[in-house]
């Protein structure tokens, strides 16, 4: 979608669901280098008219795209079970996050305020303004294929700013739909762009592009890492939000059946696909051996199958090259010497699929890989330590920050972790996954570069400060 039109590319990709490989979702554009500087010149020029559109205009445009979102949720679940492989109930939540979000930040442009200060030299009075940043690029993810979208776009567009996003390559579907409400809810031709297509051409192109005042970025370590590079080189911000490495420390005192739901839904709900995930489950000695056993019962009485089947509570992993690289994982635990105590299986189904059983190893050290890289996939290791001080220096021993879990029942202890865990999010007798959308997201170490995400700080992102001093003749 290139200055309001659709655009055919060279060569499409099909879109193949997770859950059955004979169930095509569609064929997607792979779009050229080419297109990605059209999509930008169109967002260029396309900025001036909607920087000065009054925020009202703004926040109802983006009110409409919100509702339509939830009139189409039904589809649009469908859409993402499909193409994502999570299973329908969590691809709906999902859907309904995306829409509450539109409609959160159709408030927040109307909210965007400045400071008057009184200026130093007298008769003087000093302001800081914010106005937006001009095209902003996005590069998402497939895990949360339209939810991730939604919170870059919902706040750039709140704000201001024109658009050109680059969904994943294994998600194209629900970033088309967007693009189709989008487009069909107002939004002037130029403001919002998509460019389907790889990583290597069209999202290096726009990382690139002198004309994308900003990147917001959601992926893995490495490419973050490789953006941020060549985004200092032109001065251009960046905000990436990459990986995790999540403890979920259960105490002694916890409520034990309470902490093995919040572990398991933190670990393995959604394939353990989040980054987010509950990875590193770190448990005091003397409930160690309880928590093992009963977690791992009620993971064998899961049932992993089809995204869309009513009774599967944990579908597909996404593709084939990460469910081998989930397979390759679960050997160098075996290799390091962790026990596997259920799961790690490649499953059959009666569609063909790539589906794993949850994998729970037992008897981990903190310097296996298995704990110490994102896997990204149903598999957790657990750690076990002799009380609360080894459990936070454990759960800090690491490279990542992005979420970090106790379960207690101690109020003094909650509040420690609370302030110590080294990580953007802390959960207190929750699972390290699943957060609100009024609130900043984001992690802290090598999780995490630039402003947050999210609630009222996107603003940070999103606009830039001018200070402006007037003395009236
Ligand atoms: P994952 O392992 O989850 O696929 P990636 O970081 O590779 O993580 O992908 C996240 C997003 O970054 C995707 O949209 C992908 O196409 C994009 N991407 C991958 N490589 C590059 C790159 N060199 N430049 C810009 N974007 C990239």
């Amino acid at each position: 979608l290139i200055d309001g039109a659709w655009i055919d590319a060279p060569q499409t990709e099909a879109n193949v669901s997770p859950s059955d490989i004979a169930d095509v979702i569609g064929h997607f554009p792979l779009a050229t280098a080419d297109m990605v500087d059209g999509a930008v010149d169109a967002a260029k020029r396309a900025f001036p008219a909607w920087s000065r559109e009054i925020p009202e205009k703004r926040a109802d445009i983006l009110d409409r795209i919100g509702q339509r979102i939830a009139q189409e949720r039904a589809f649009l679940g469908e859409v993402l079970a499909r193409e994502e492989g999570k299973v329908l109930a969590d691809a709906l939540a999902e859907v309904d996050r995306a829409s509450r979000v539109f409609r959160f930040f159709a408030g927040e442009a109307l909210r965007v305020t400045g400071e008057t200060v009184a200026s130093l030299r007298g008769q003087c009075e000093a302001t800081v303004r914010r106005r937006p940043l001009g095209v902003v690029g996005m590069i998402t993810p497939w895990n949360f294929p339209i939810a991730i979208p939604a919170w870059k776009i919902a706040p750039a567009l709140a704000f201001g700013n024109c658009v050109v996003l680059k969904p994943a390559e294994l998600t194209p579907a629900c970033a088309w739909h967007l693009a189709r409400i989008i487009r069909e809810c107002g939004v002037p031709a130029g403001v919002f762009n998509l460019v389907c297509g790889s990583g290597a051409v069209v999202g290096d192109r726009l990382v690139r592009h002198r004309g994308v005042a900003a990147i917001s970025f959601t992926g893995s370590t490495t490419t973050g890492a490789r953006i941020a590079a060549i985004a200092a080189g032109r001065m251009a911000r960046v905000q990436l939000e990459m990986g995790g490495k999540n403890p979920l420390v259960v105490l002694a005192d916890a409520d034990l059946d309470q902490a093995i739901e919040i572990a398991l839904n933190g670990a393995f709900f959604q394939t353990g696909q989040r980054c987010t995930a509950s990875s590193r489950l770190i448990v005091e000695a003397s409930v160690h051996d309880a928590f093992v056993s009963e977690l791992a019962a009620r993971l064998r009485s899961l049932n992993v199958g089809h995204a869309l089947d009513a009774d599967s509570t944990i579908g597909p992993v996404v593709s084939e090259p990460q469910l081998a690289k989930d397979v390759a994982y679960i050997r160098a635990g075996r290799e390091e010497g962790a026990q596997l105590v259920t799961g790690g299986e490649v499953l059959e189904r009666r569609t063909e699929g790539f589906y794993l059983s949850p994998a729970l190893f037992a008897e981990t050290t903190n310097e296996m890989r298995i704990n110490r890289e994102e896997i990204f996939g149903p598999v957790a290791g657990v750690i076990r330590v002799a009380d609360y001080d080894e459990a936070l220096a454990v759960a800090n021993d690491t490279e990542f920050g992005l979420s970090a879990g106790i379960c207690t029942a101690s109020h003094k202890i909650a509040c420690h972790f609370r302030d110590h865990a080294e990580a953007g999010m802390v959960m207190i007798n929750l699972p390290t996954a699943g957060v609100d959308y009024h609130v900043p997201f984001g992690g802290s170490k090598g999780s995490s570069f630039g402003s947050r995400e999210q609630g009222r700080q996107a603003v940070e992102f999103y606009t830039s400060t001018y200070t402006a001093y007037d003395r009236p003749l």
